[in-house]
């Protein structure tokens, strides 16, 4: 088994354990880490944007290369499958989608040093390869010994290269990476939460404070703490809750809560006249819109 095939075993079953939503997240995070090493002189012509299932959506700012990739497509696709899982296909179609955020500064490819045939195992690395083993059956041995020293043959390699331990778990992730891309994922997420519970406690909270606060909790992230990244949460957060209300409701606890995210303001500072006047303009964006009459009146009537 050579050094891909065993990586992309491991990669997969990791996969397979994780809910879809967080495995395409983890799985564009793999492919975007790779895009150099997959579409070498591609690489700049275009950029991924999201995974959805076994679809790849990707955007480019280059129209002639748009067409060349509704030919290219399956090219593309089968490059991506040879590198990151060999096994079993993981993508099937490469989409164009449209991307609102700026392509993202790709990663060129980390050099490691040795082919994996060069890197020795030491006899103490290798026979604690073979405790690992000494409950199979004889027949399945021989092969299970050759898969677990190729695995510490890679991982070996990749310190040499100067990989580390990732911060959160055991796998080794690349020089420049504080989070291995498992973590990476799950700690984004925890970091759109946080954000989130923060809006949700005191929507009135500036955005700089906010910002504070969450380079405290997650140091590791602290290139991604961006105001950006908080006003998408906080707008994420608005279009959700709105889909809670109908029109016409002004009272209820969720109406009055969804003007002060809006408008960031606190409890004492709500008024009646806030309160109409935001879900007005807000109106589209709630659960139903309204009545078709009142709409076409209340323009009449200005
Ligand atoms: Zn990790």
């Amino acid at each position: 088994m050579s050094e891909p095939e065993i990586l992309g075993t491991v990669f997969q079953k990791s996969l397979l354990k994780l809910n879809p939503e967080l495995r395409d997240k983890i799985l564009y995070q793999e492919i975007f880490n790779c895009w150099y090493e997959i579409f070498q002189t591609f690489a700049d012509k275009f950029f991924p944007v999201k995974v959805e299932g076994k679809i790849l959506i990707v955007d480019s700012n280059d129209n002639s290369f748009k067409d060349m990739l509704k030919f290219g497509a399956p090219d593309f696709v089968k490059k991506i499958n040879d590198k990151i899982s060999p096994d079993e296909p993981i993508i099937s179609e490469i989409k164009l989608g449209k991307s609102f955020d700026k392509p993202p500064r790709l990663i060129k490819k980390i050099q490691t040093p040795k082919k994996i045939d060069e890197i020795k195992l030491t006899p103490a690395e290798i026979s604690t390869g073979e405790r690992k083993i000494a409950a199979v059956p004889e027949d399945r041995k021989k092969f299970l010994l050759e898969t677990i020293l190729s695995y510490q043959k890679a991982e070996k390699r990749k310190i040499q290269g100067g990989w580390h331990k990732c911060k959160c778990c055991n796998l080794l992730c690349p020089p420049n990476e504080i989070l291995c891309n498992i973590c990476l994922v799950k700690e984004r997420e925890k970091l759109k939460g946080a954000i989130r519970k923060i809006f949700i406690d005191a929507p009135e909270t500036p955005f700089r404070e906010i910002q504070q606060k969450i380079i405290q909790e997650f140091p590791h992230l602290q290139k991604e703490c961006t105001l950006e990244k908080i006003e998408s949460a906080r707008m994420d957060l608005i279009l959700q809750r709105a889909q809670k209300i109908s029109y016409g409701d002004t009272t209820s606890d969720a109406a009055t809560f969804l003007v002060r995210l809006i408008r960031q303001l606190p409890a004492e500072k709500l008024t009646d006249e806030i309160i109409k006047r935001t879900l007005k303009e807000f109106k589209f964006n709630l659960a139903d819109l309204p009545p078709f009459k009142e709409y076409k009146f209340s323009k009449f009537k200005k």
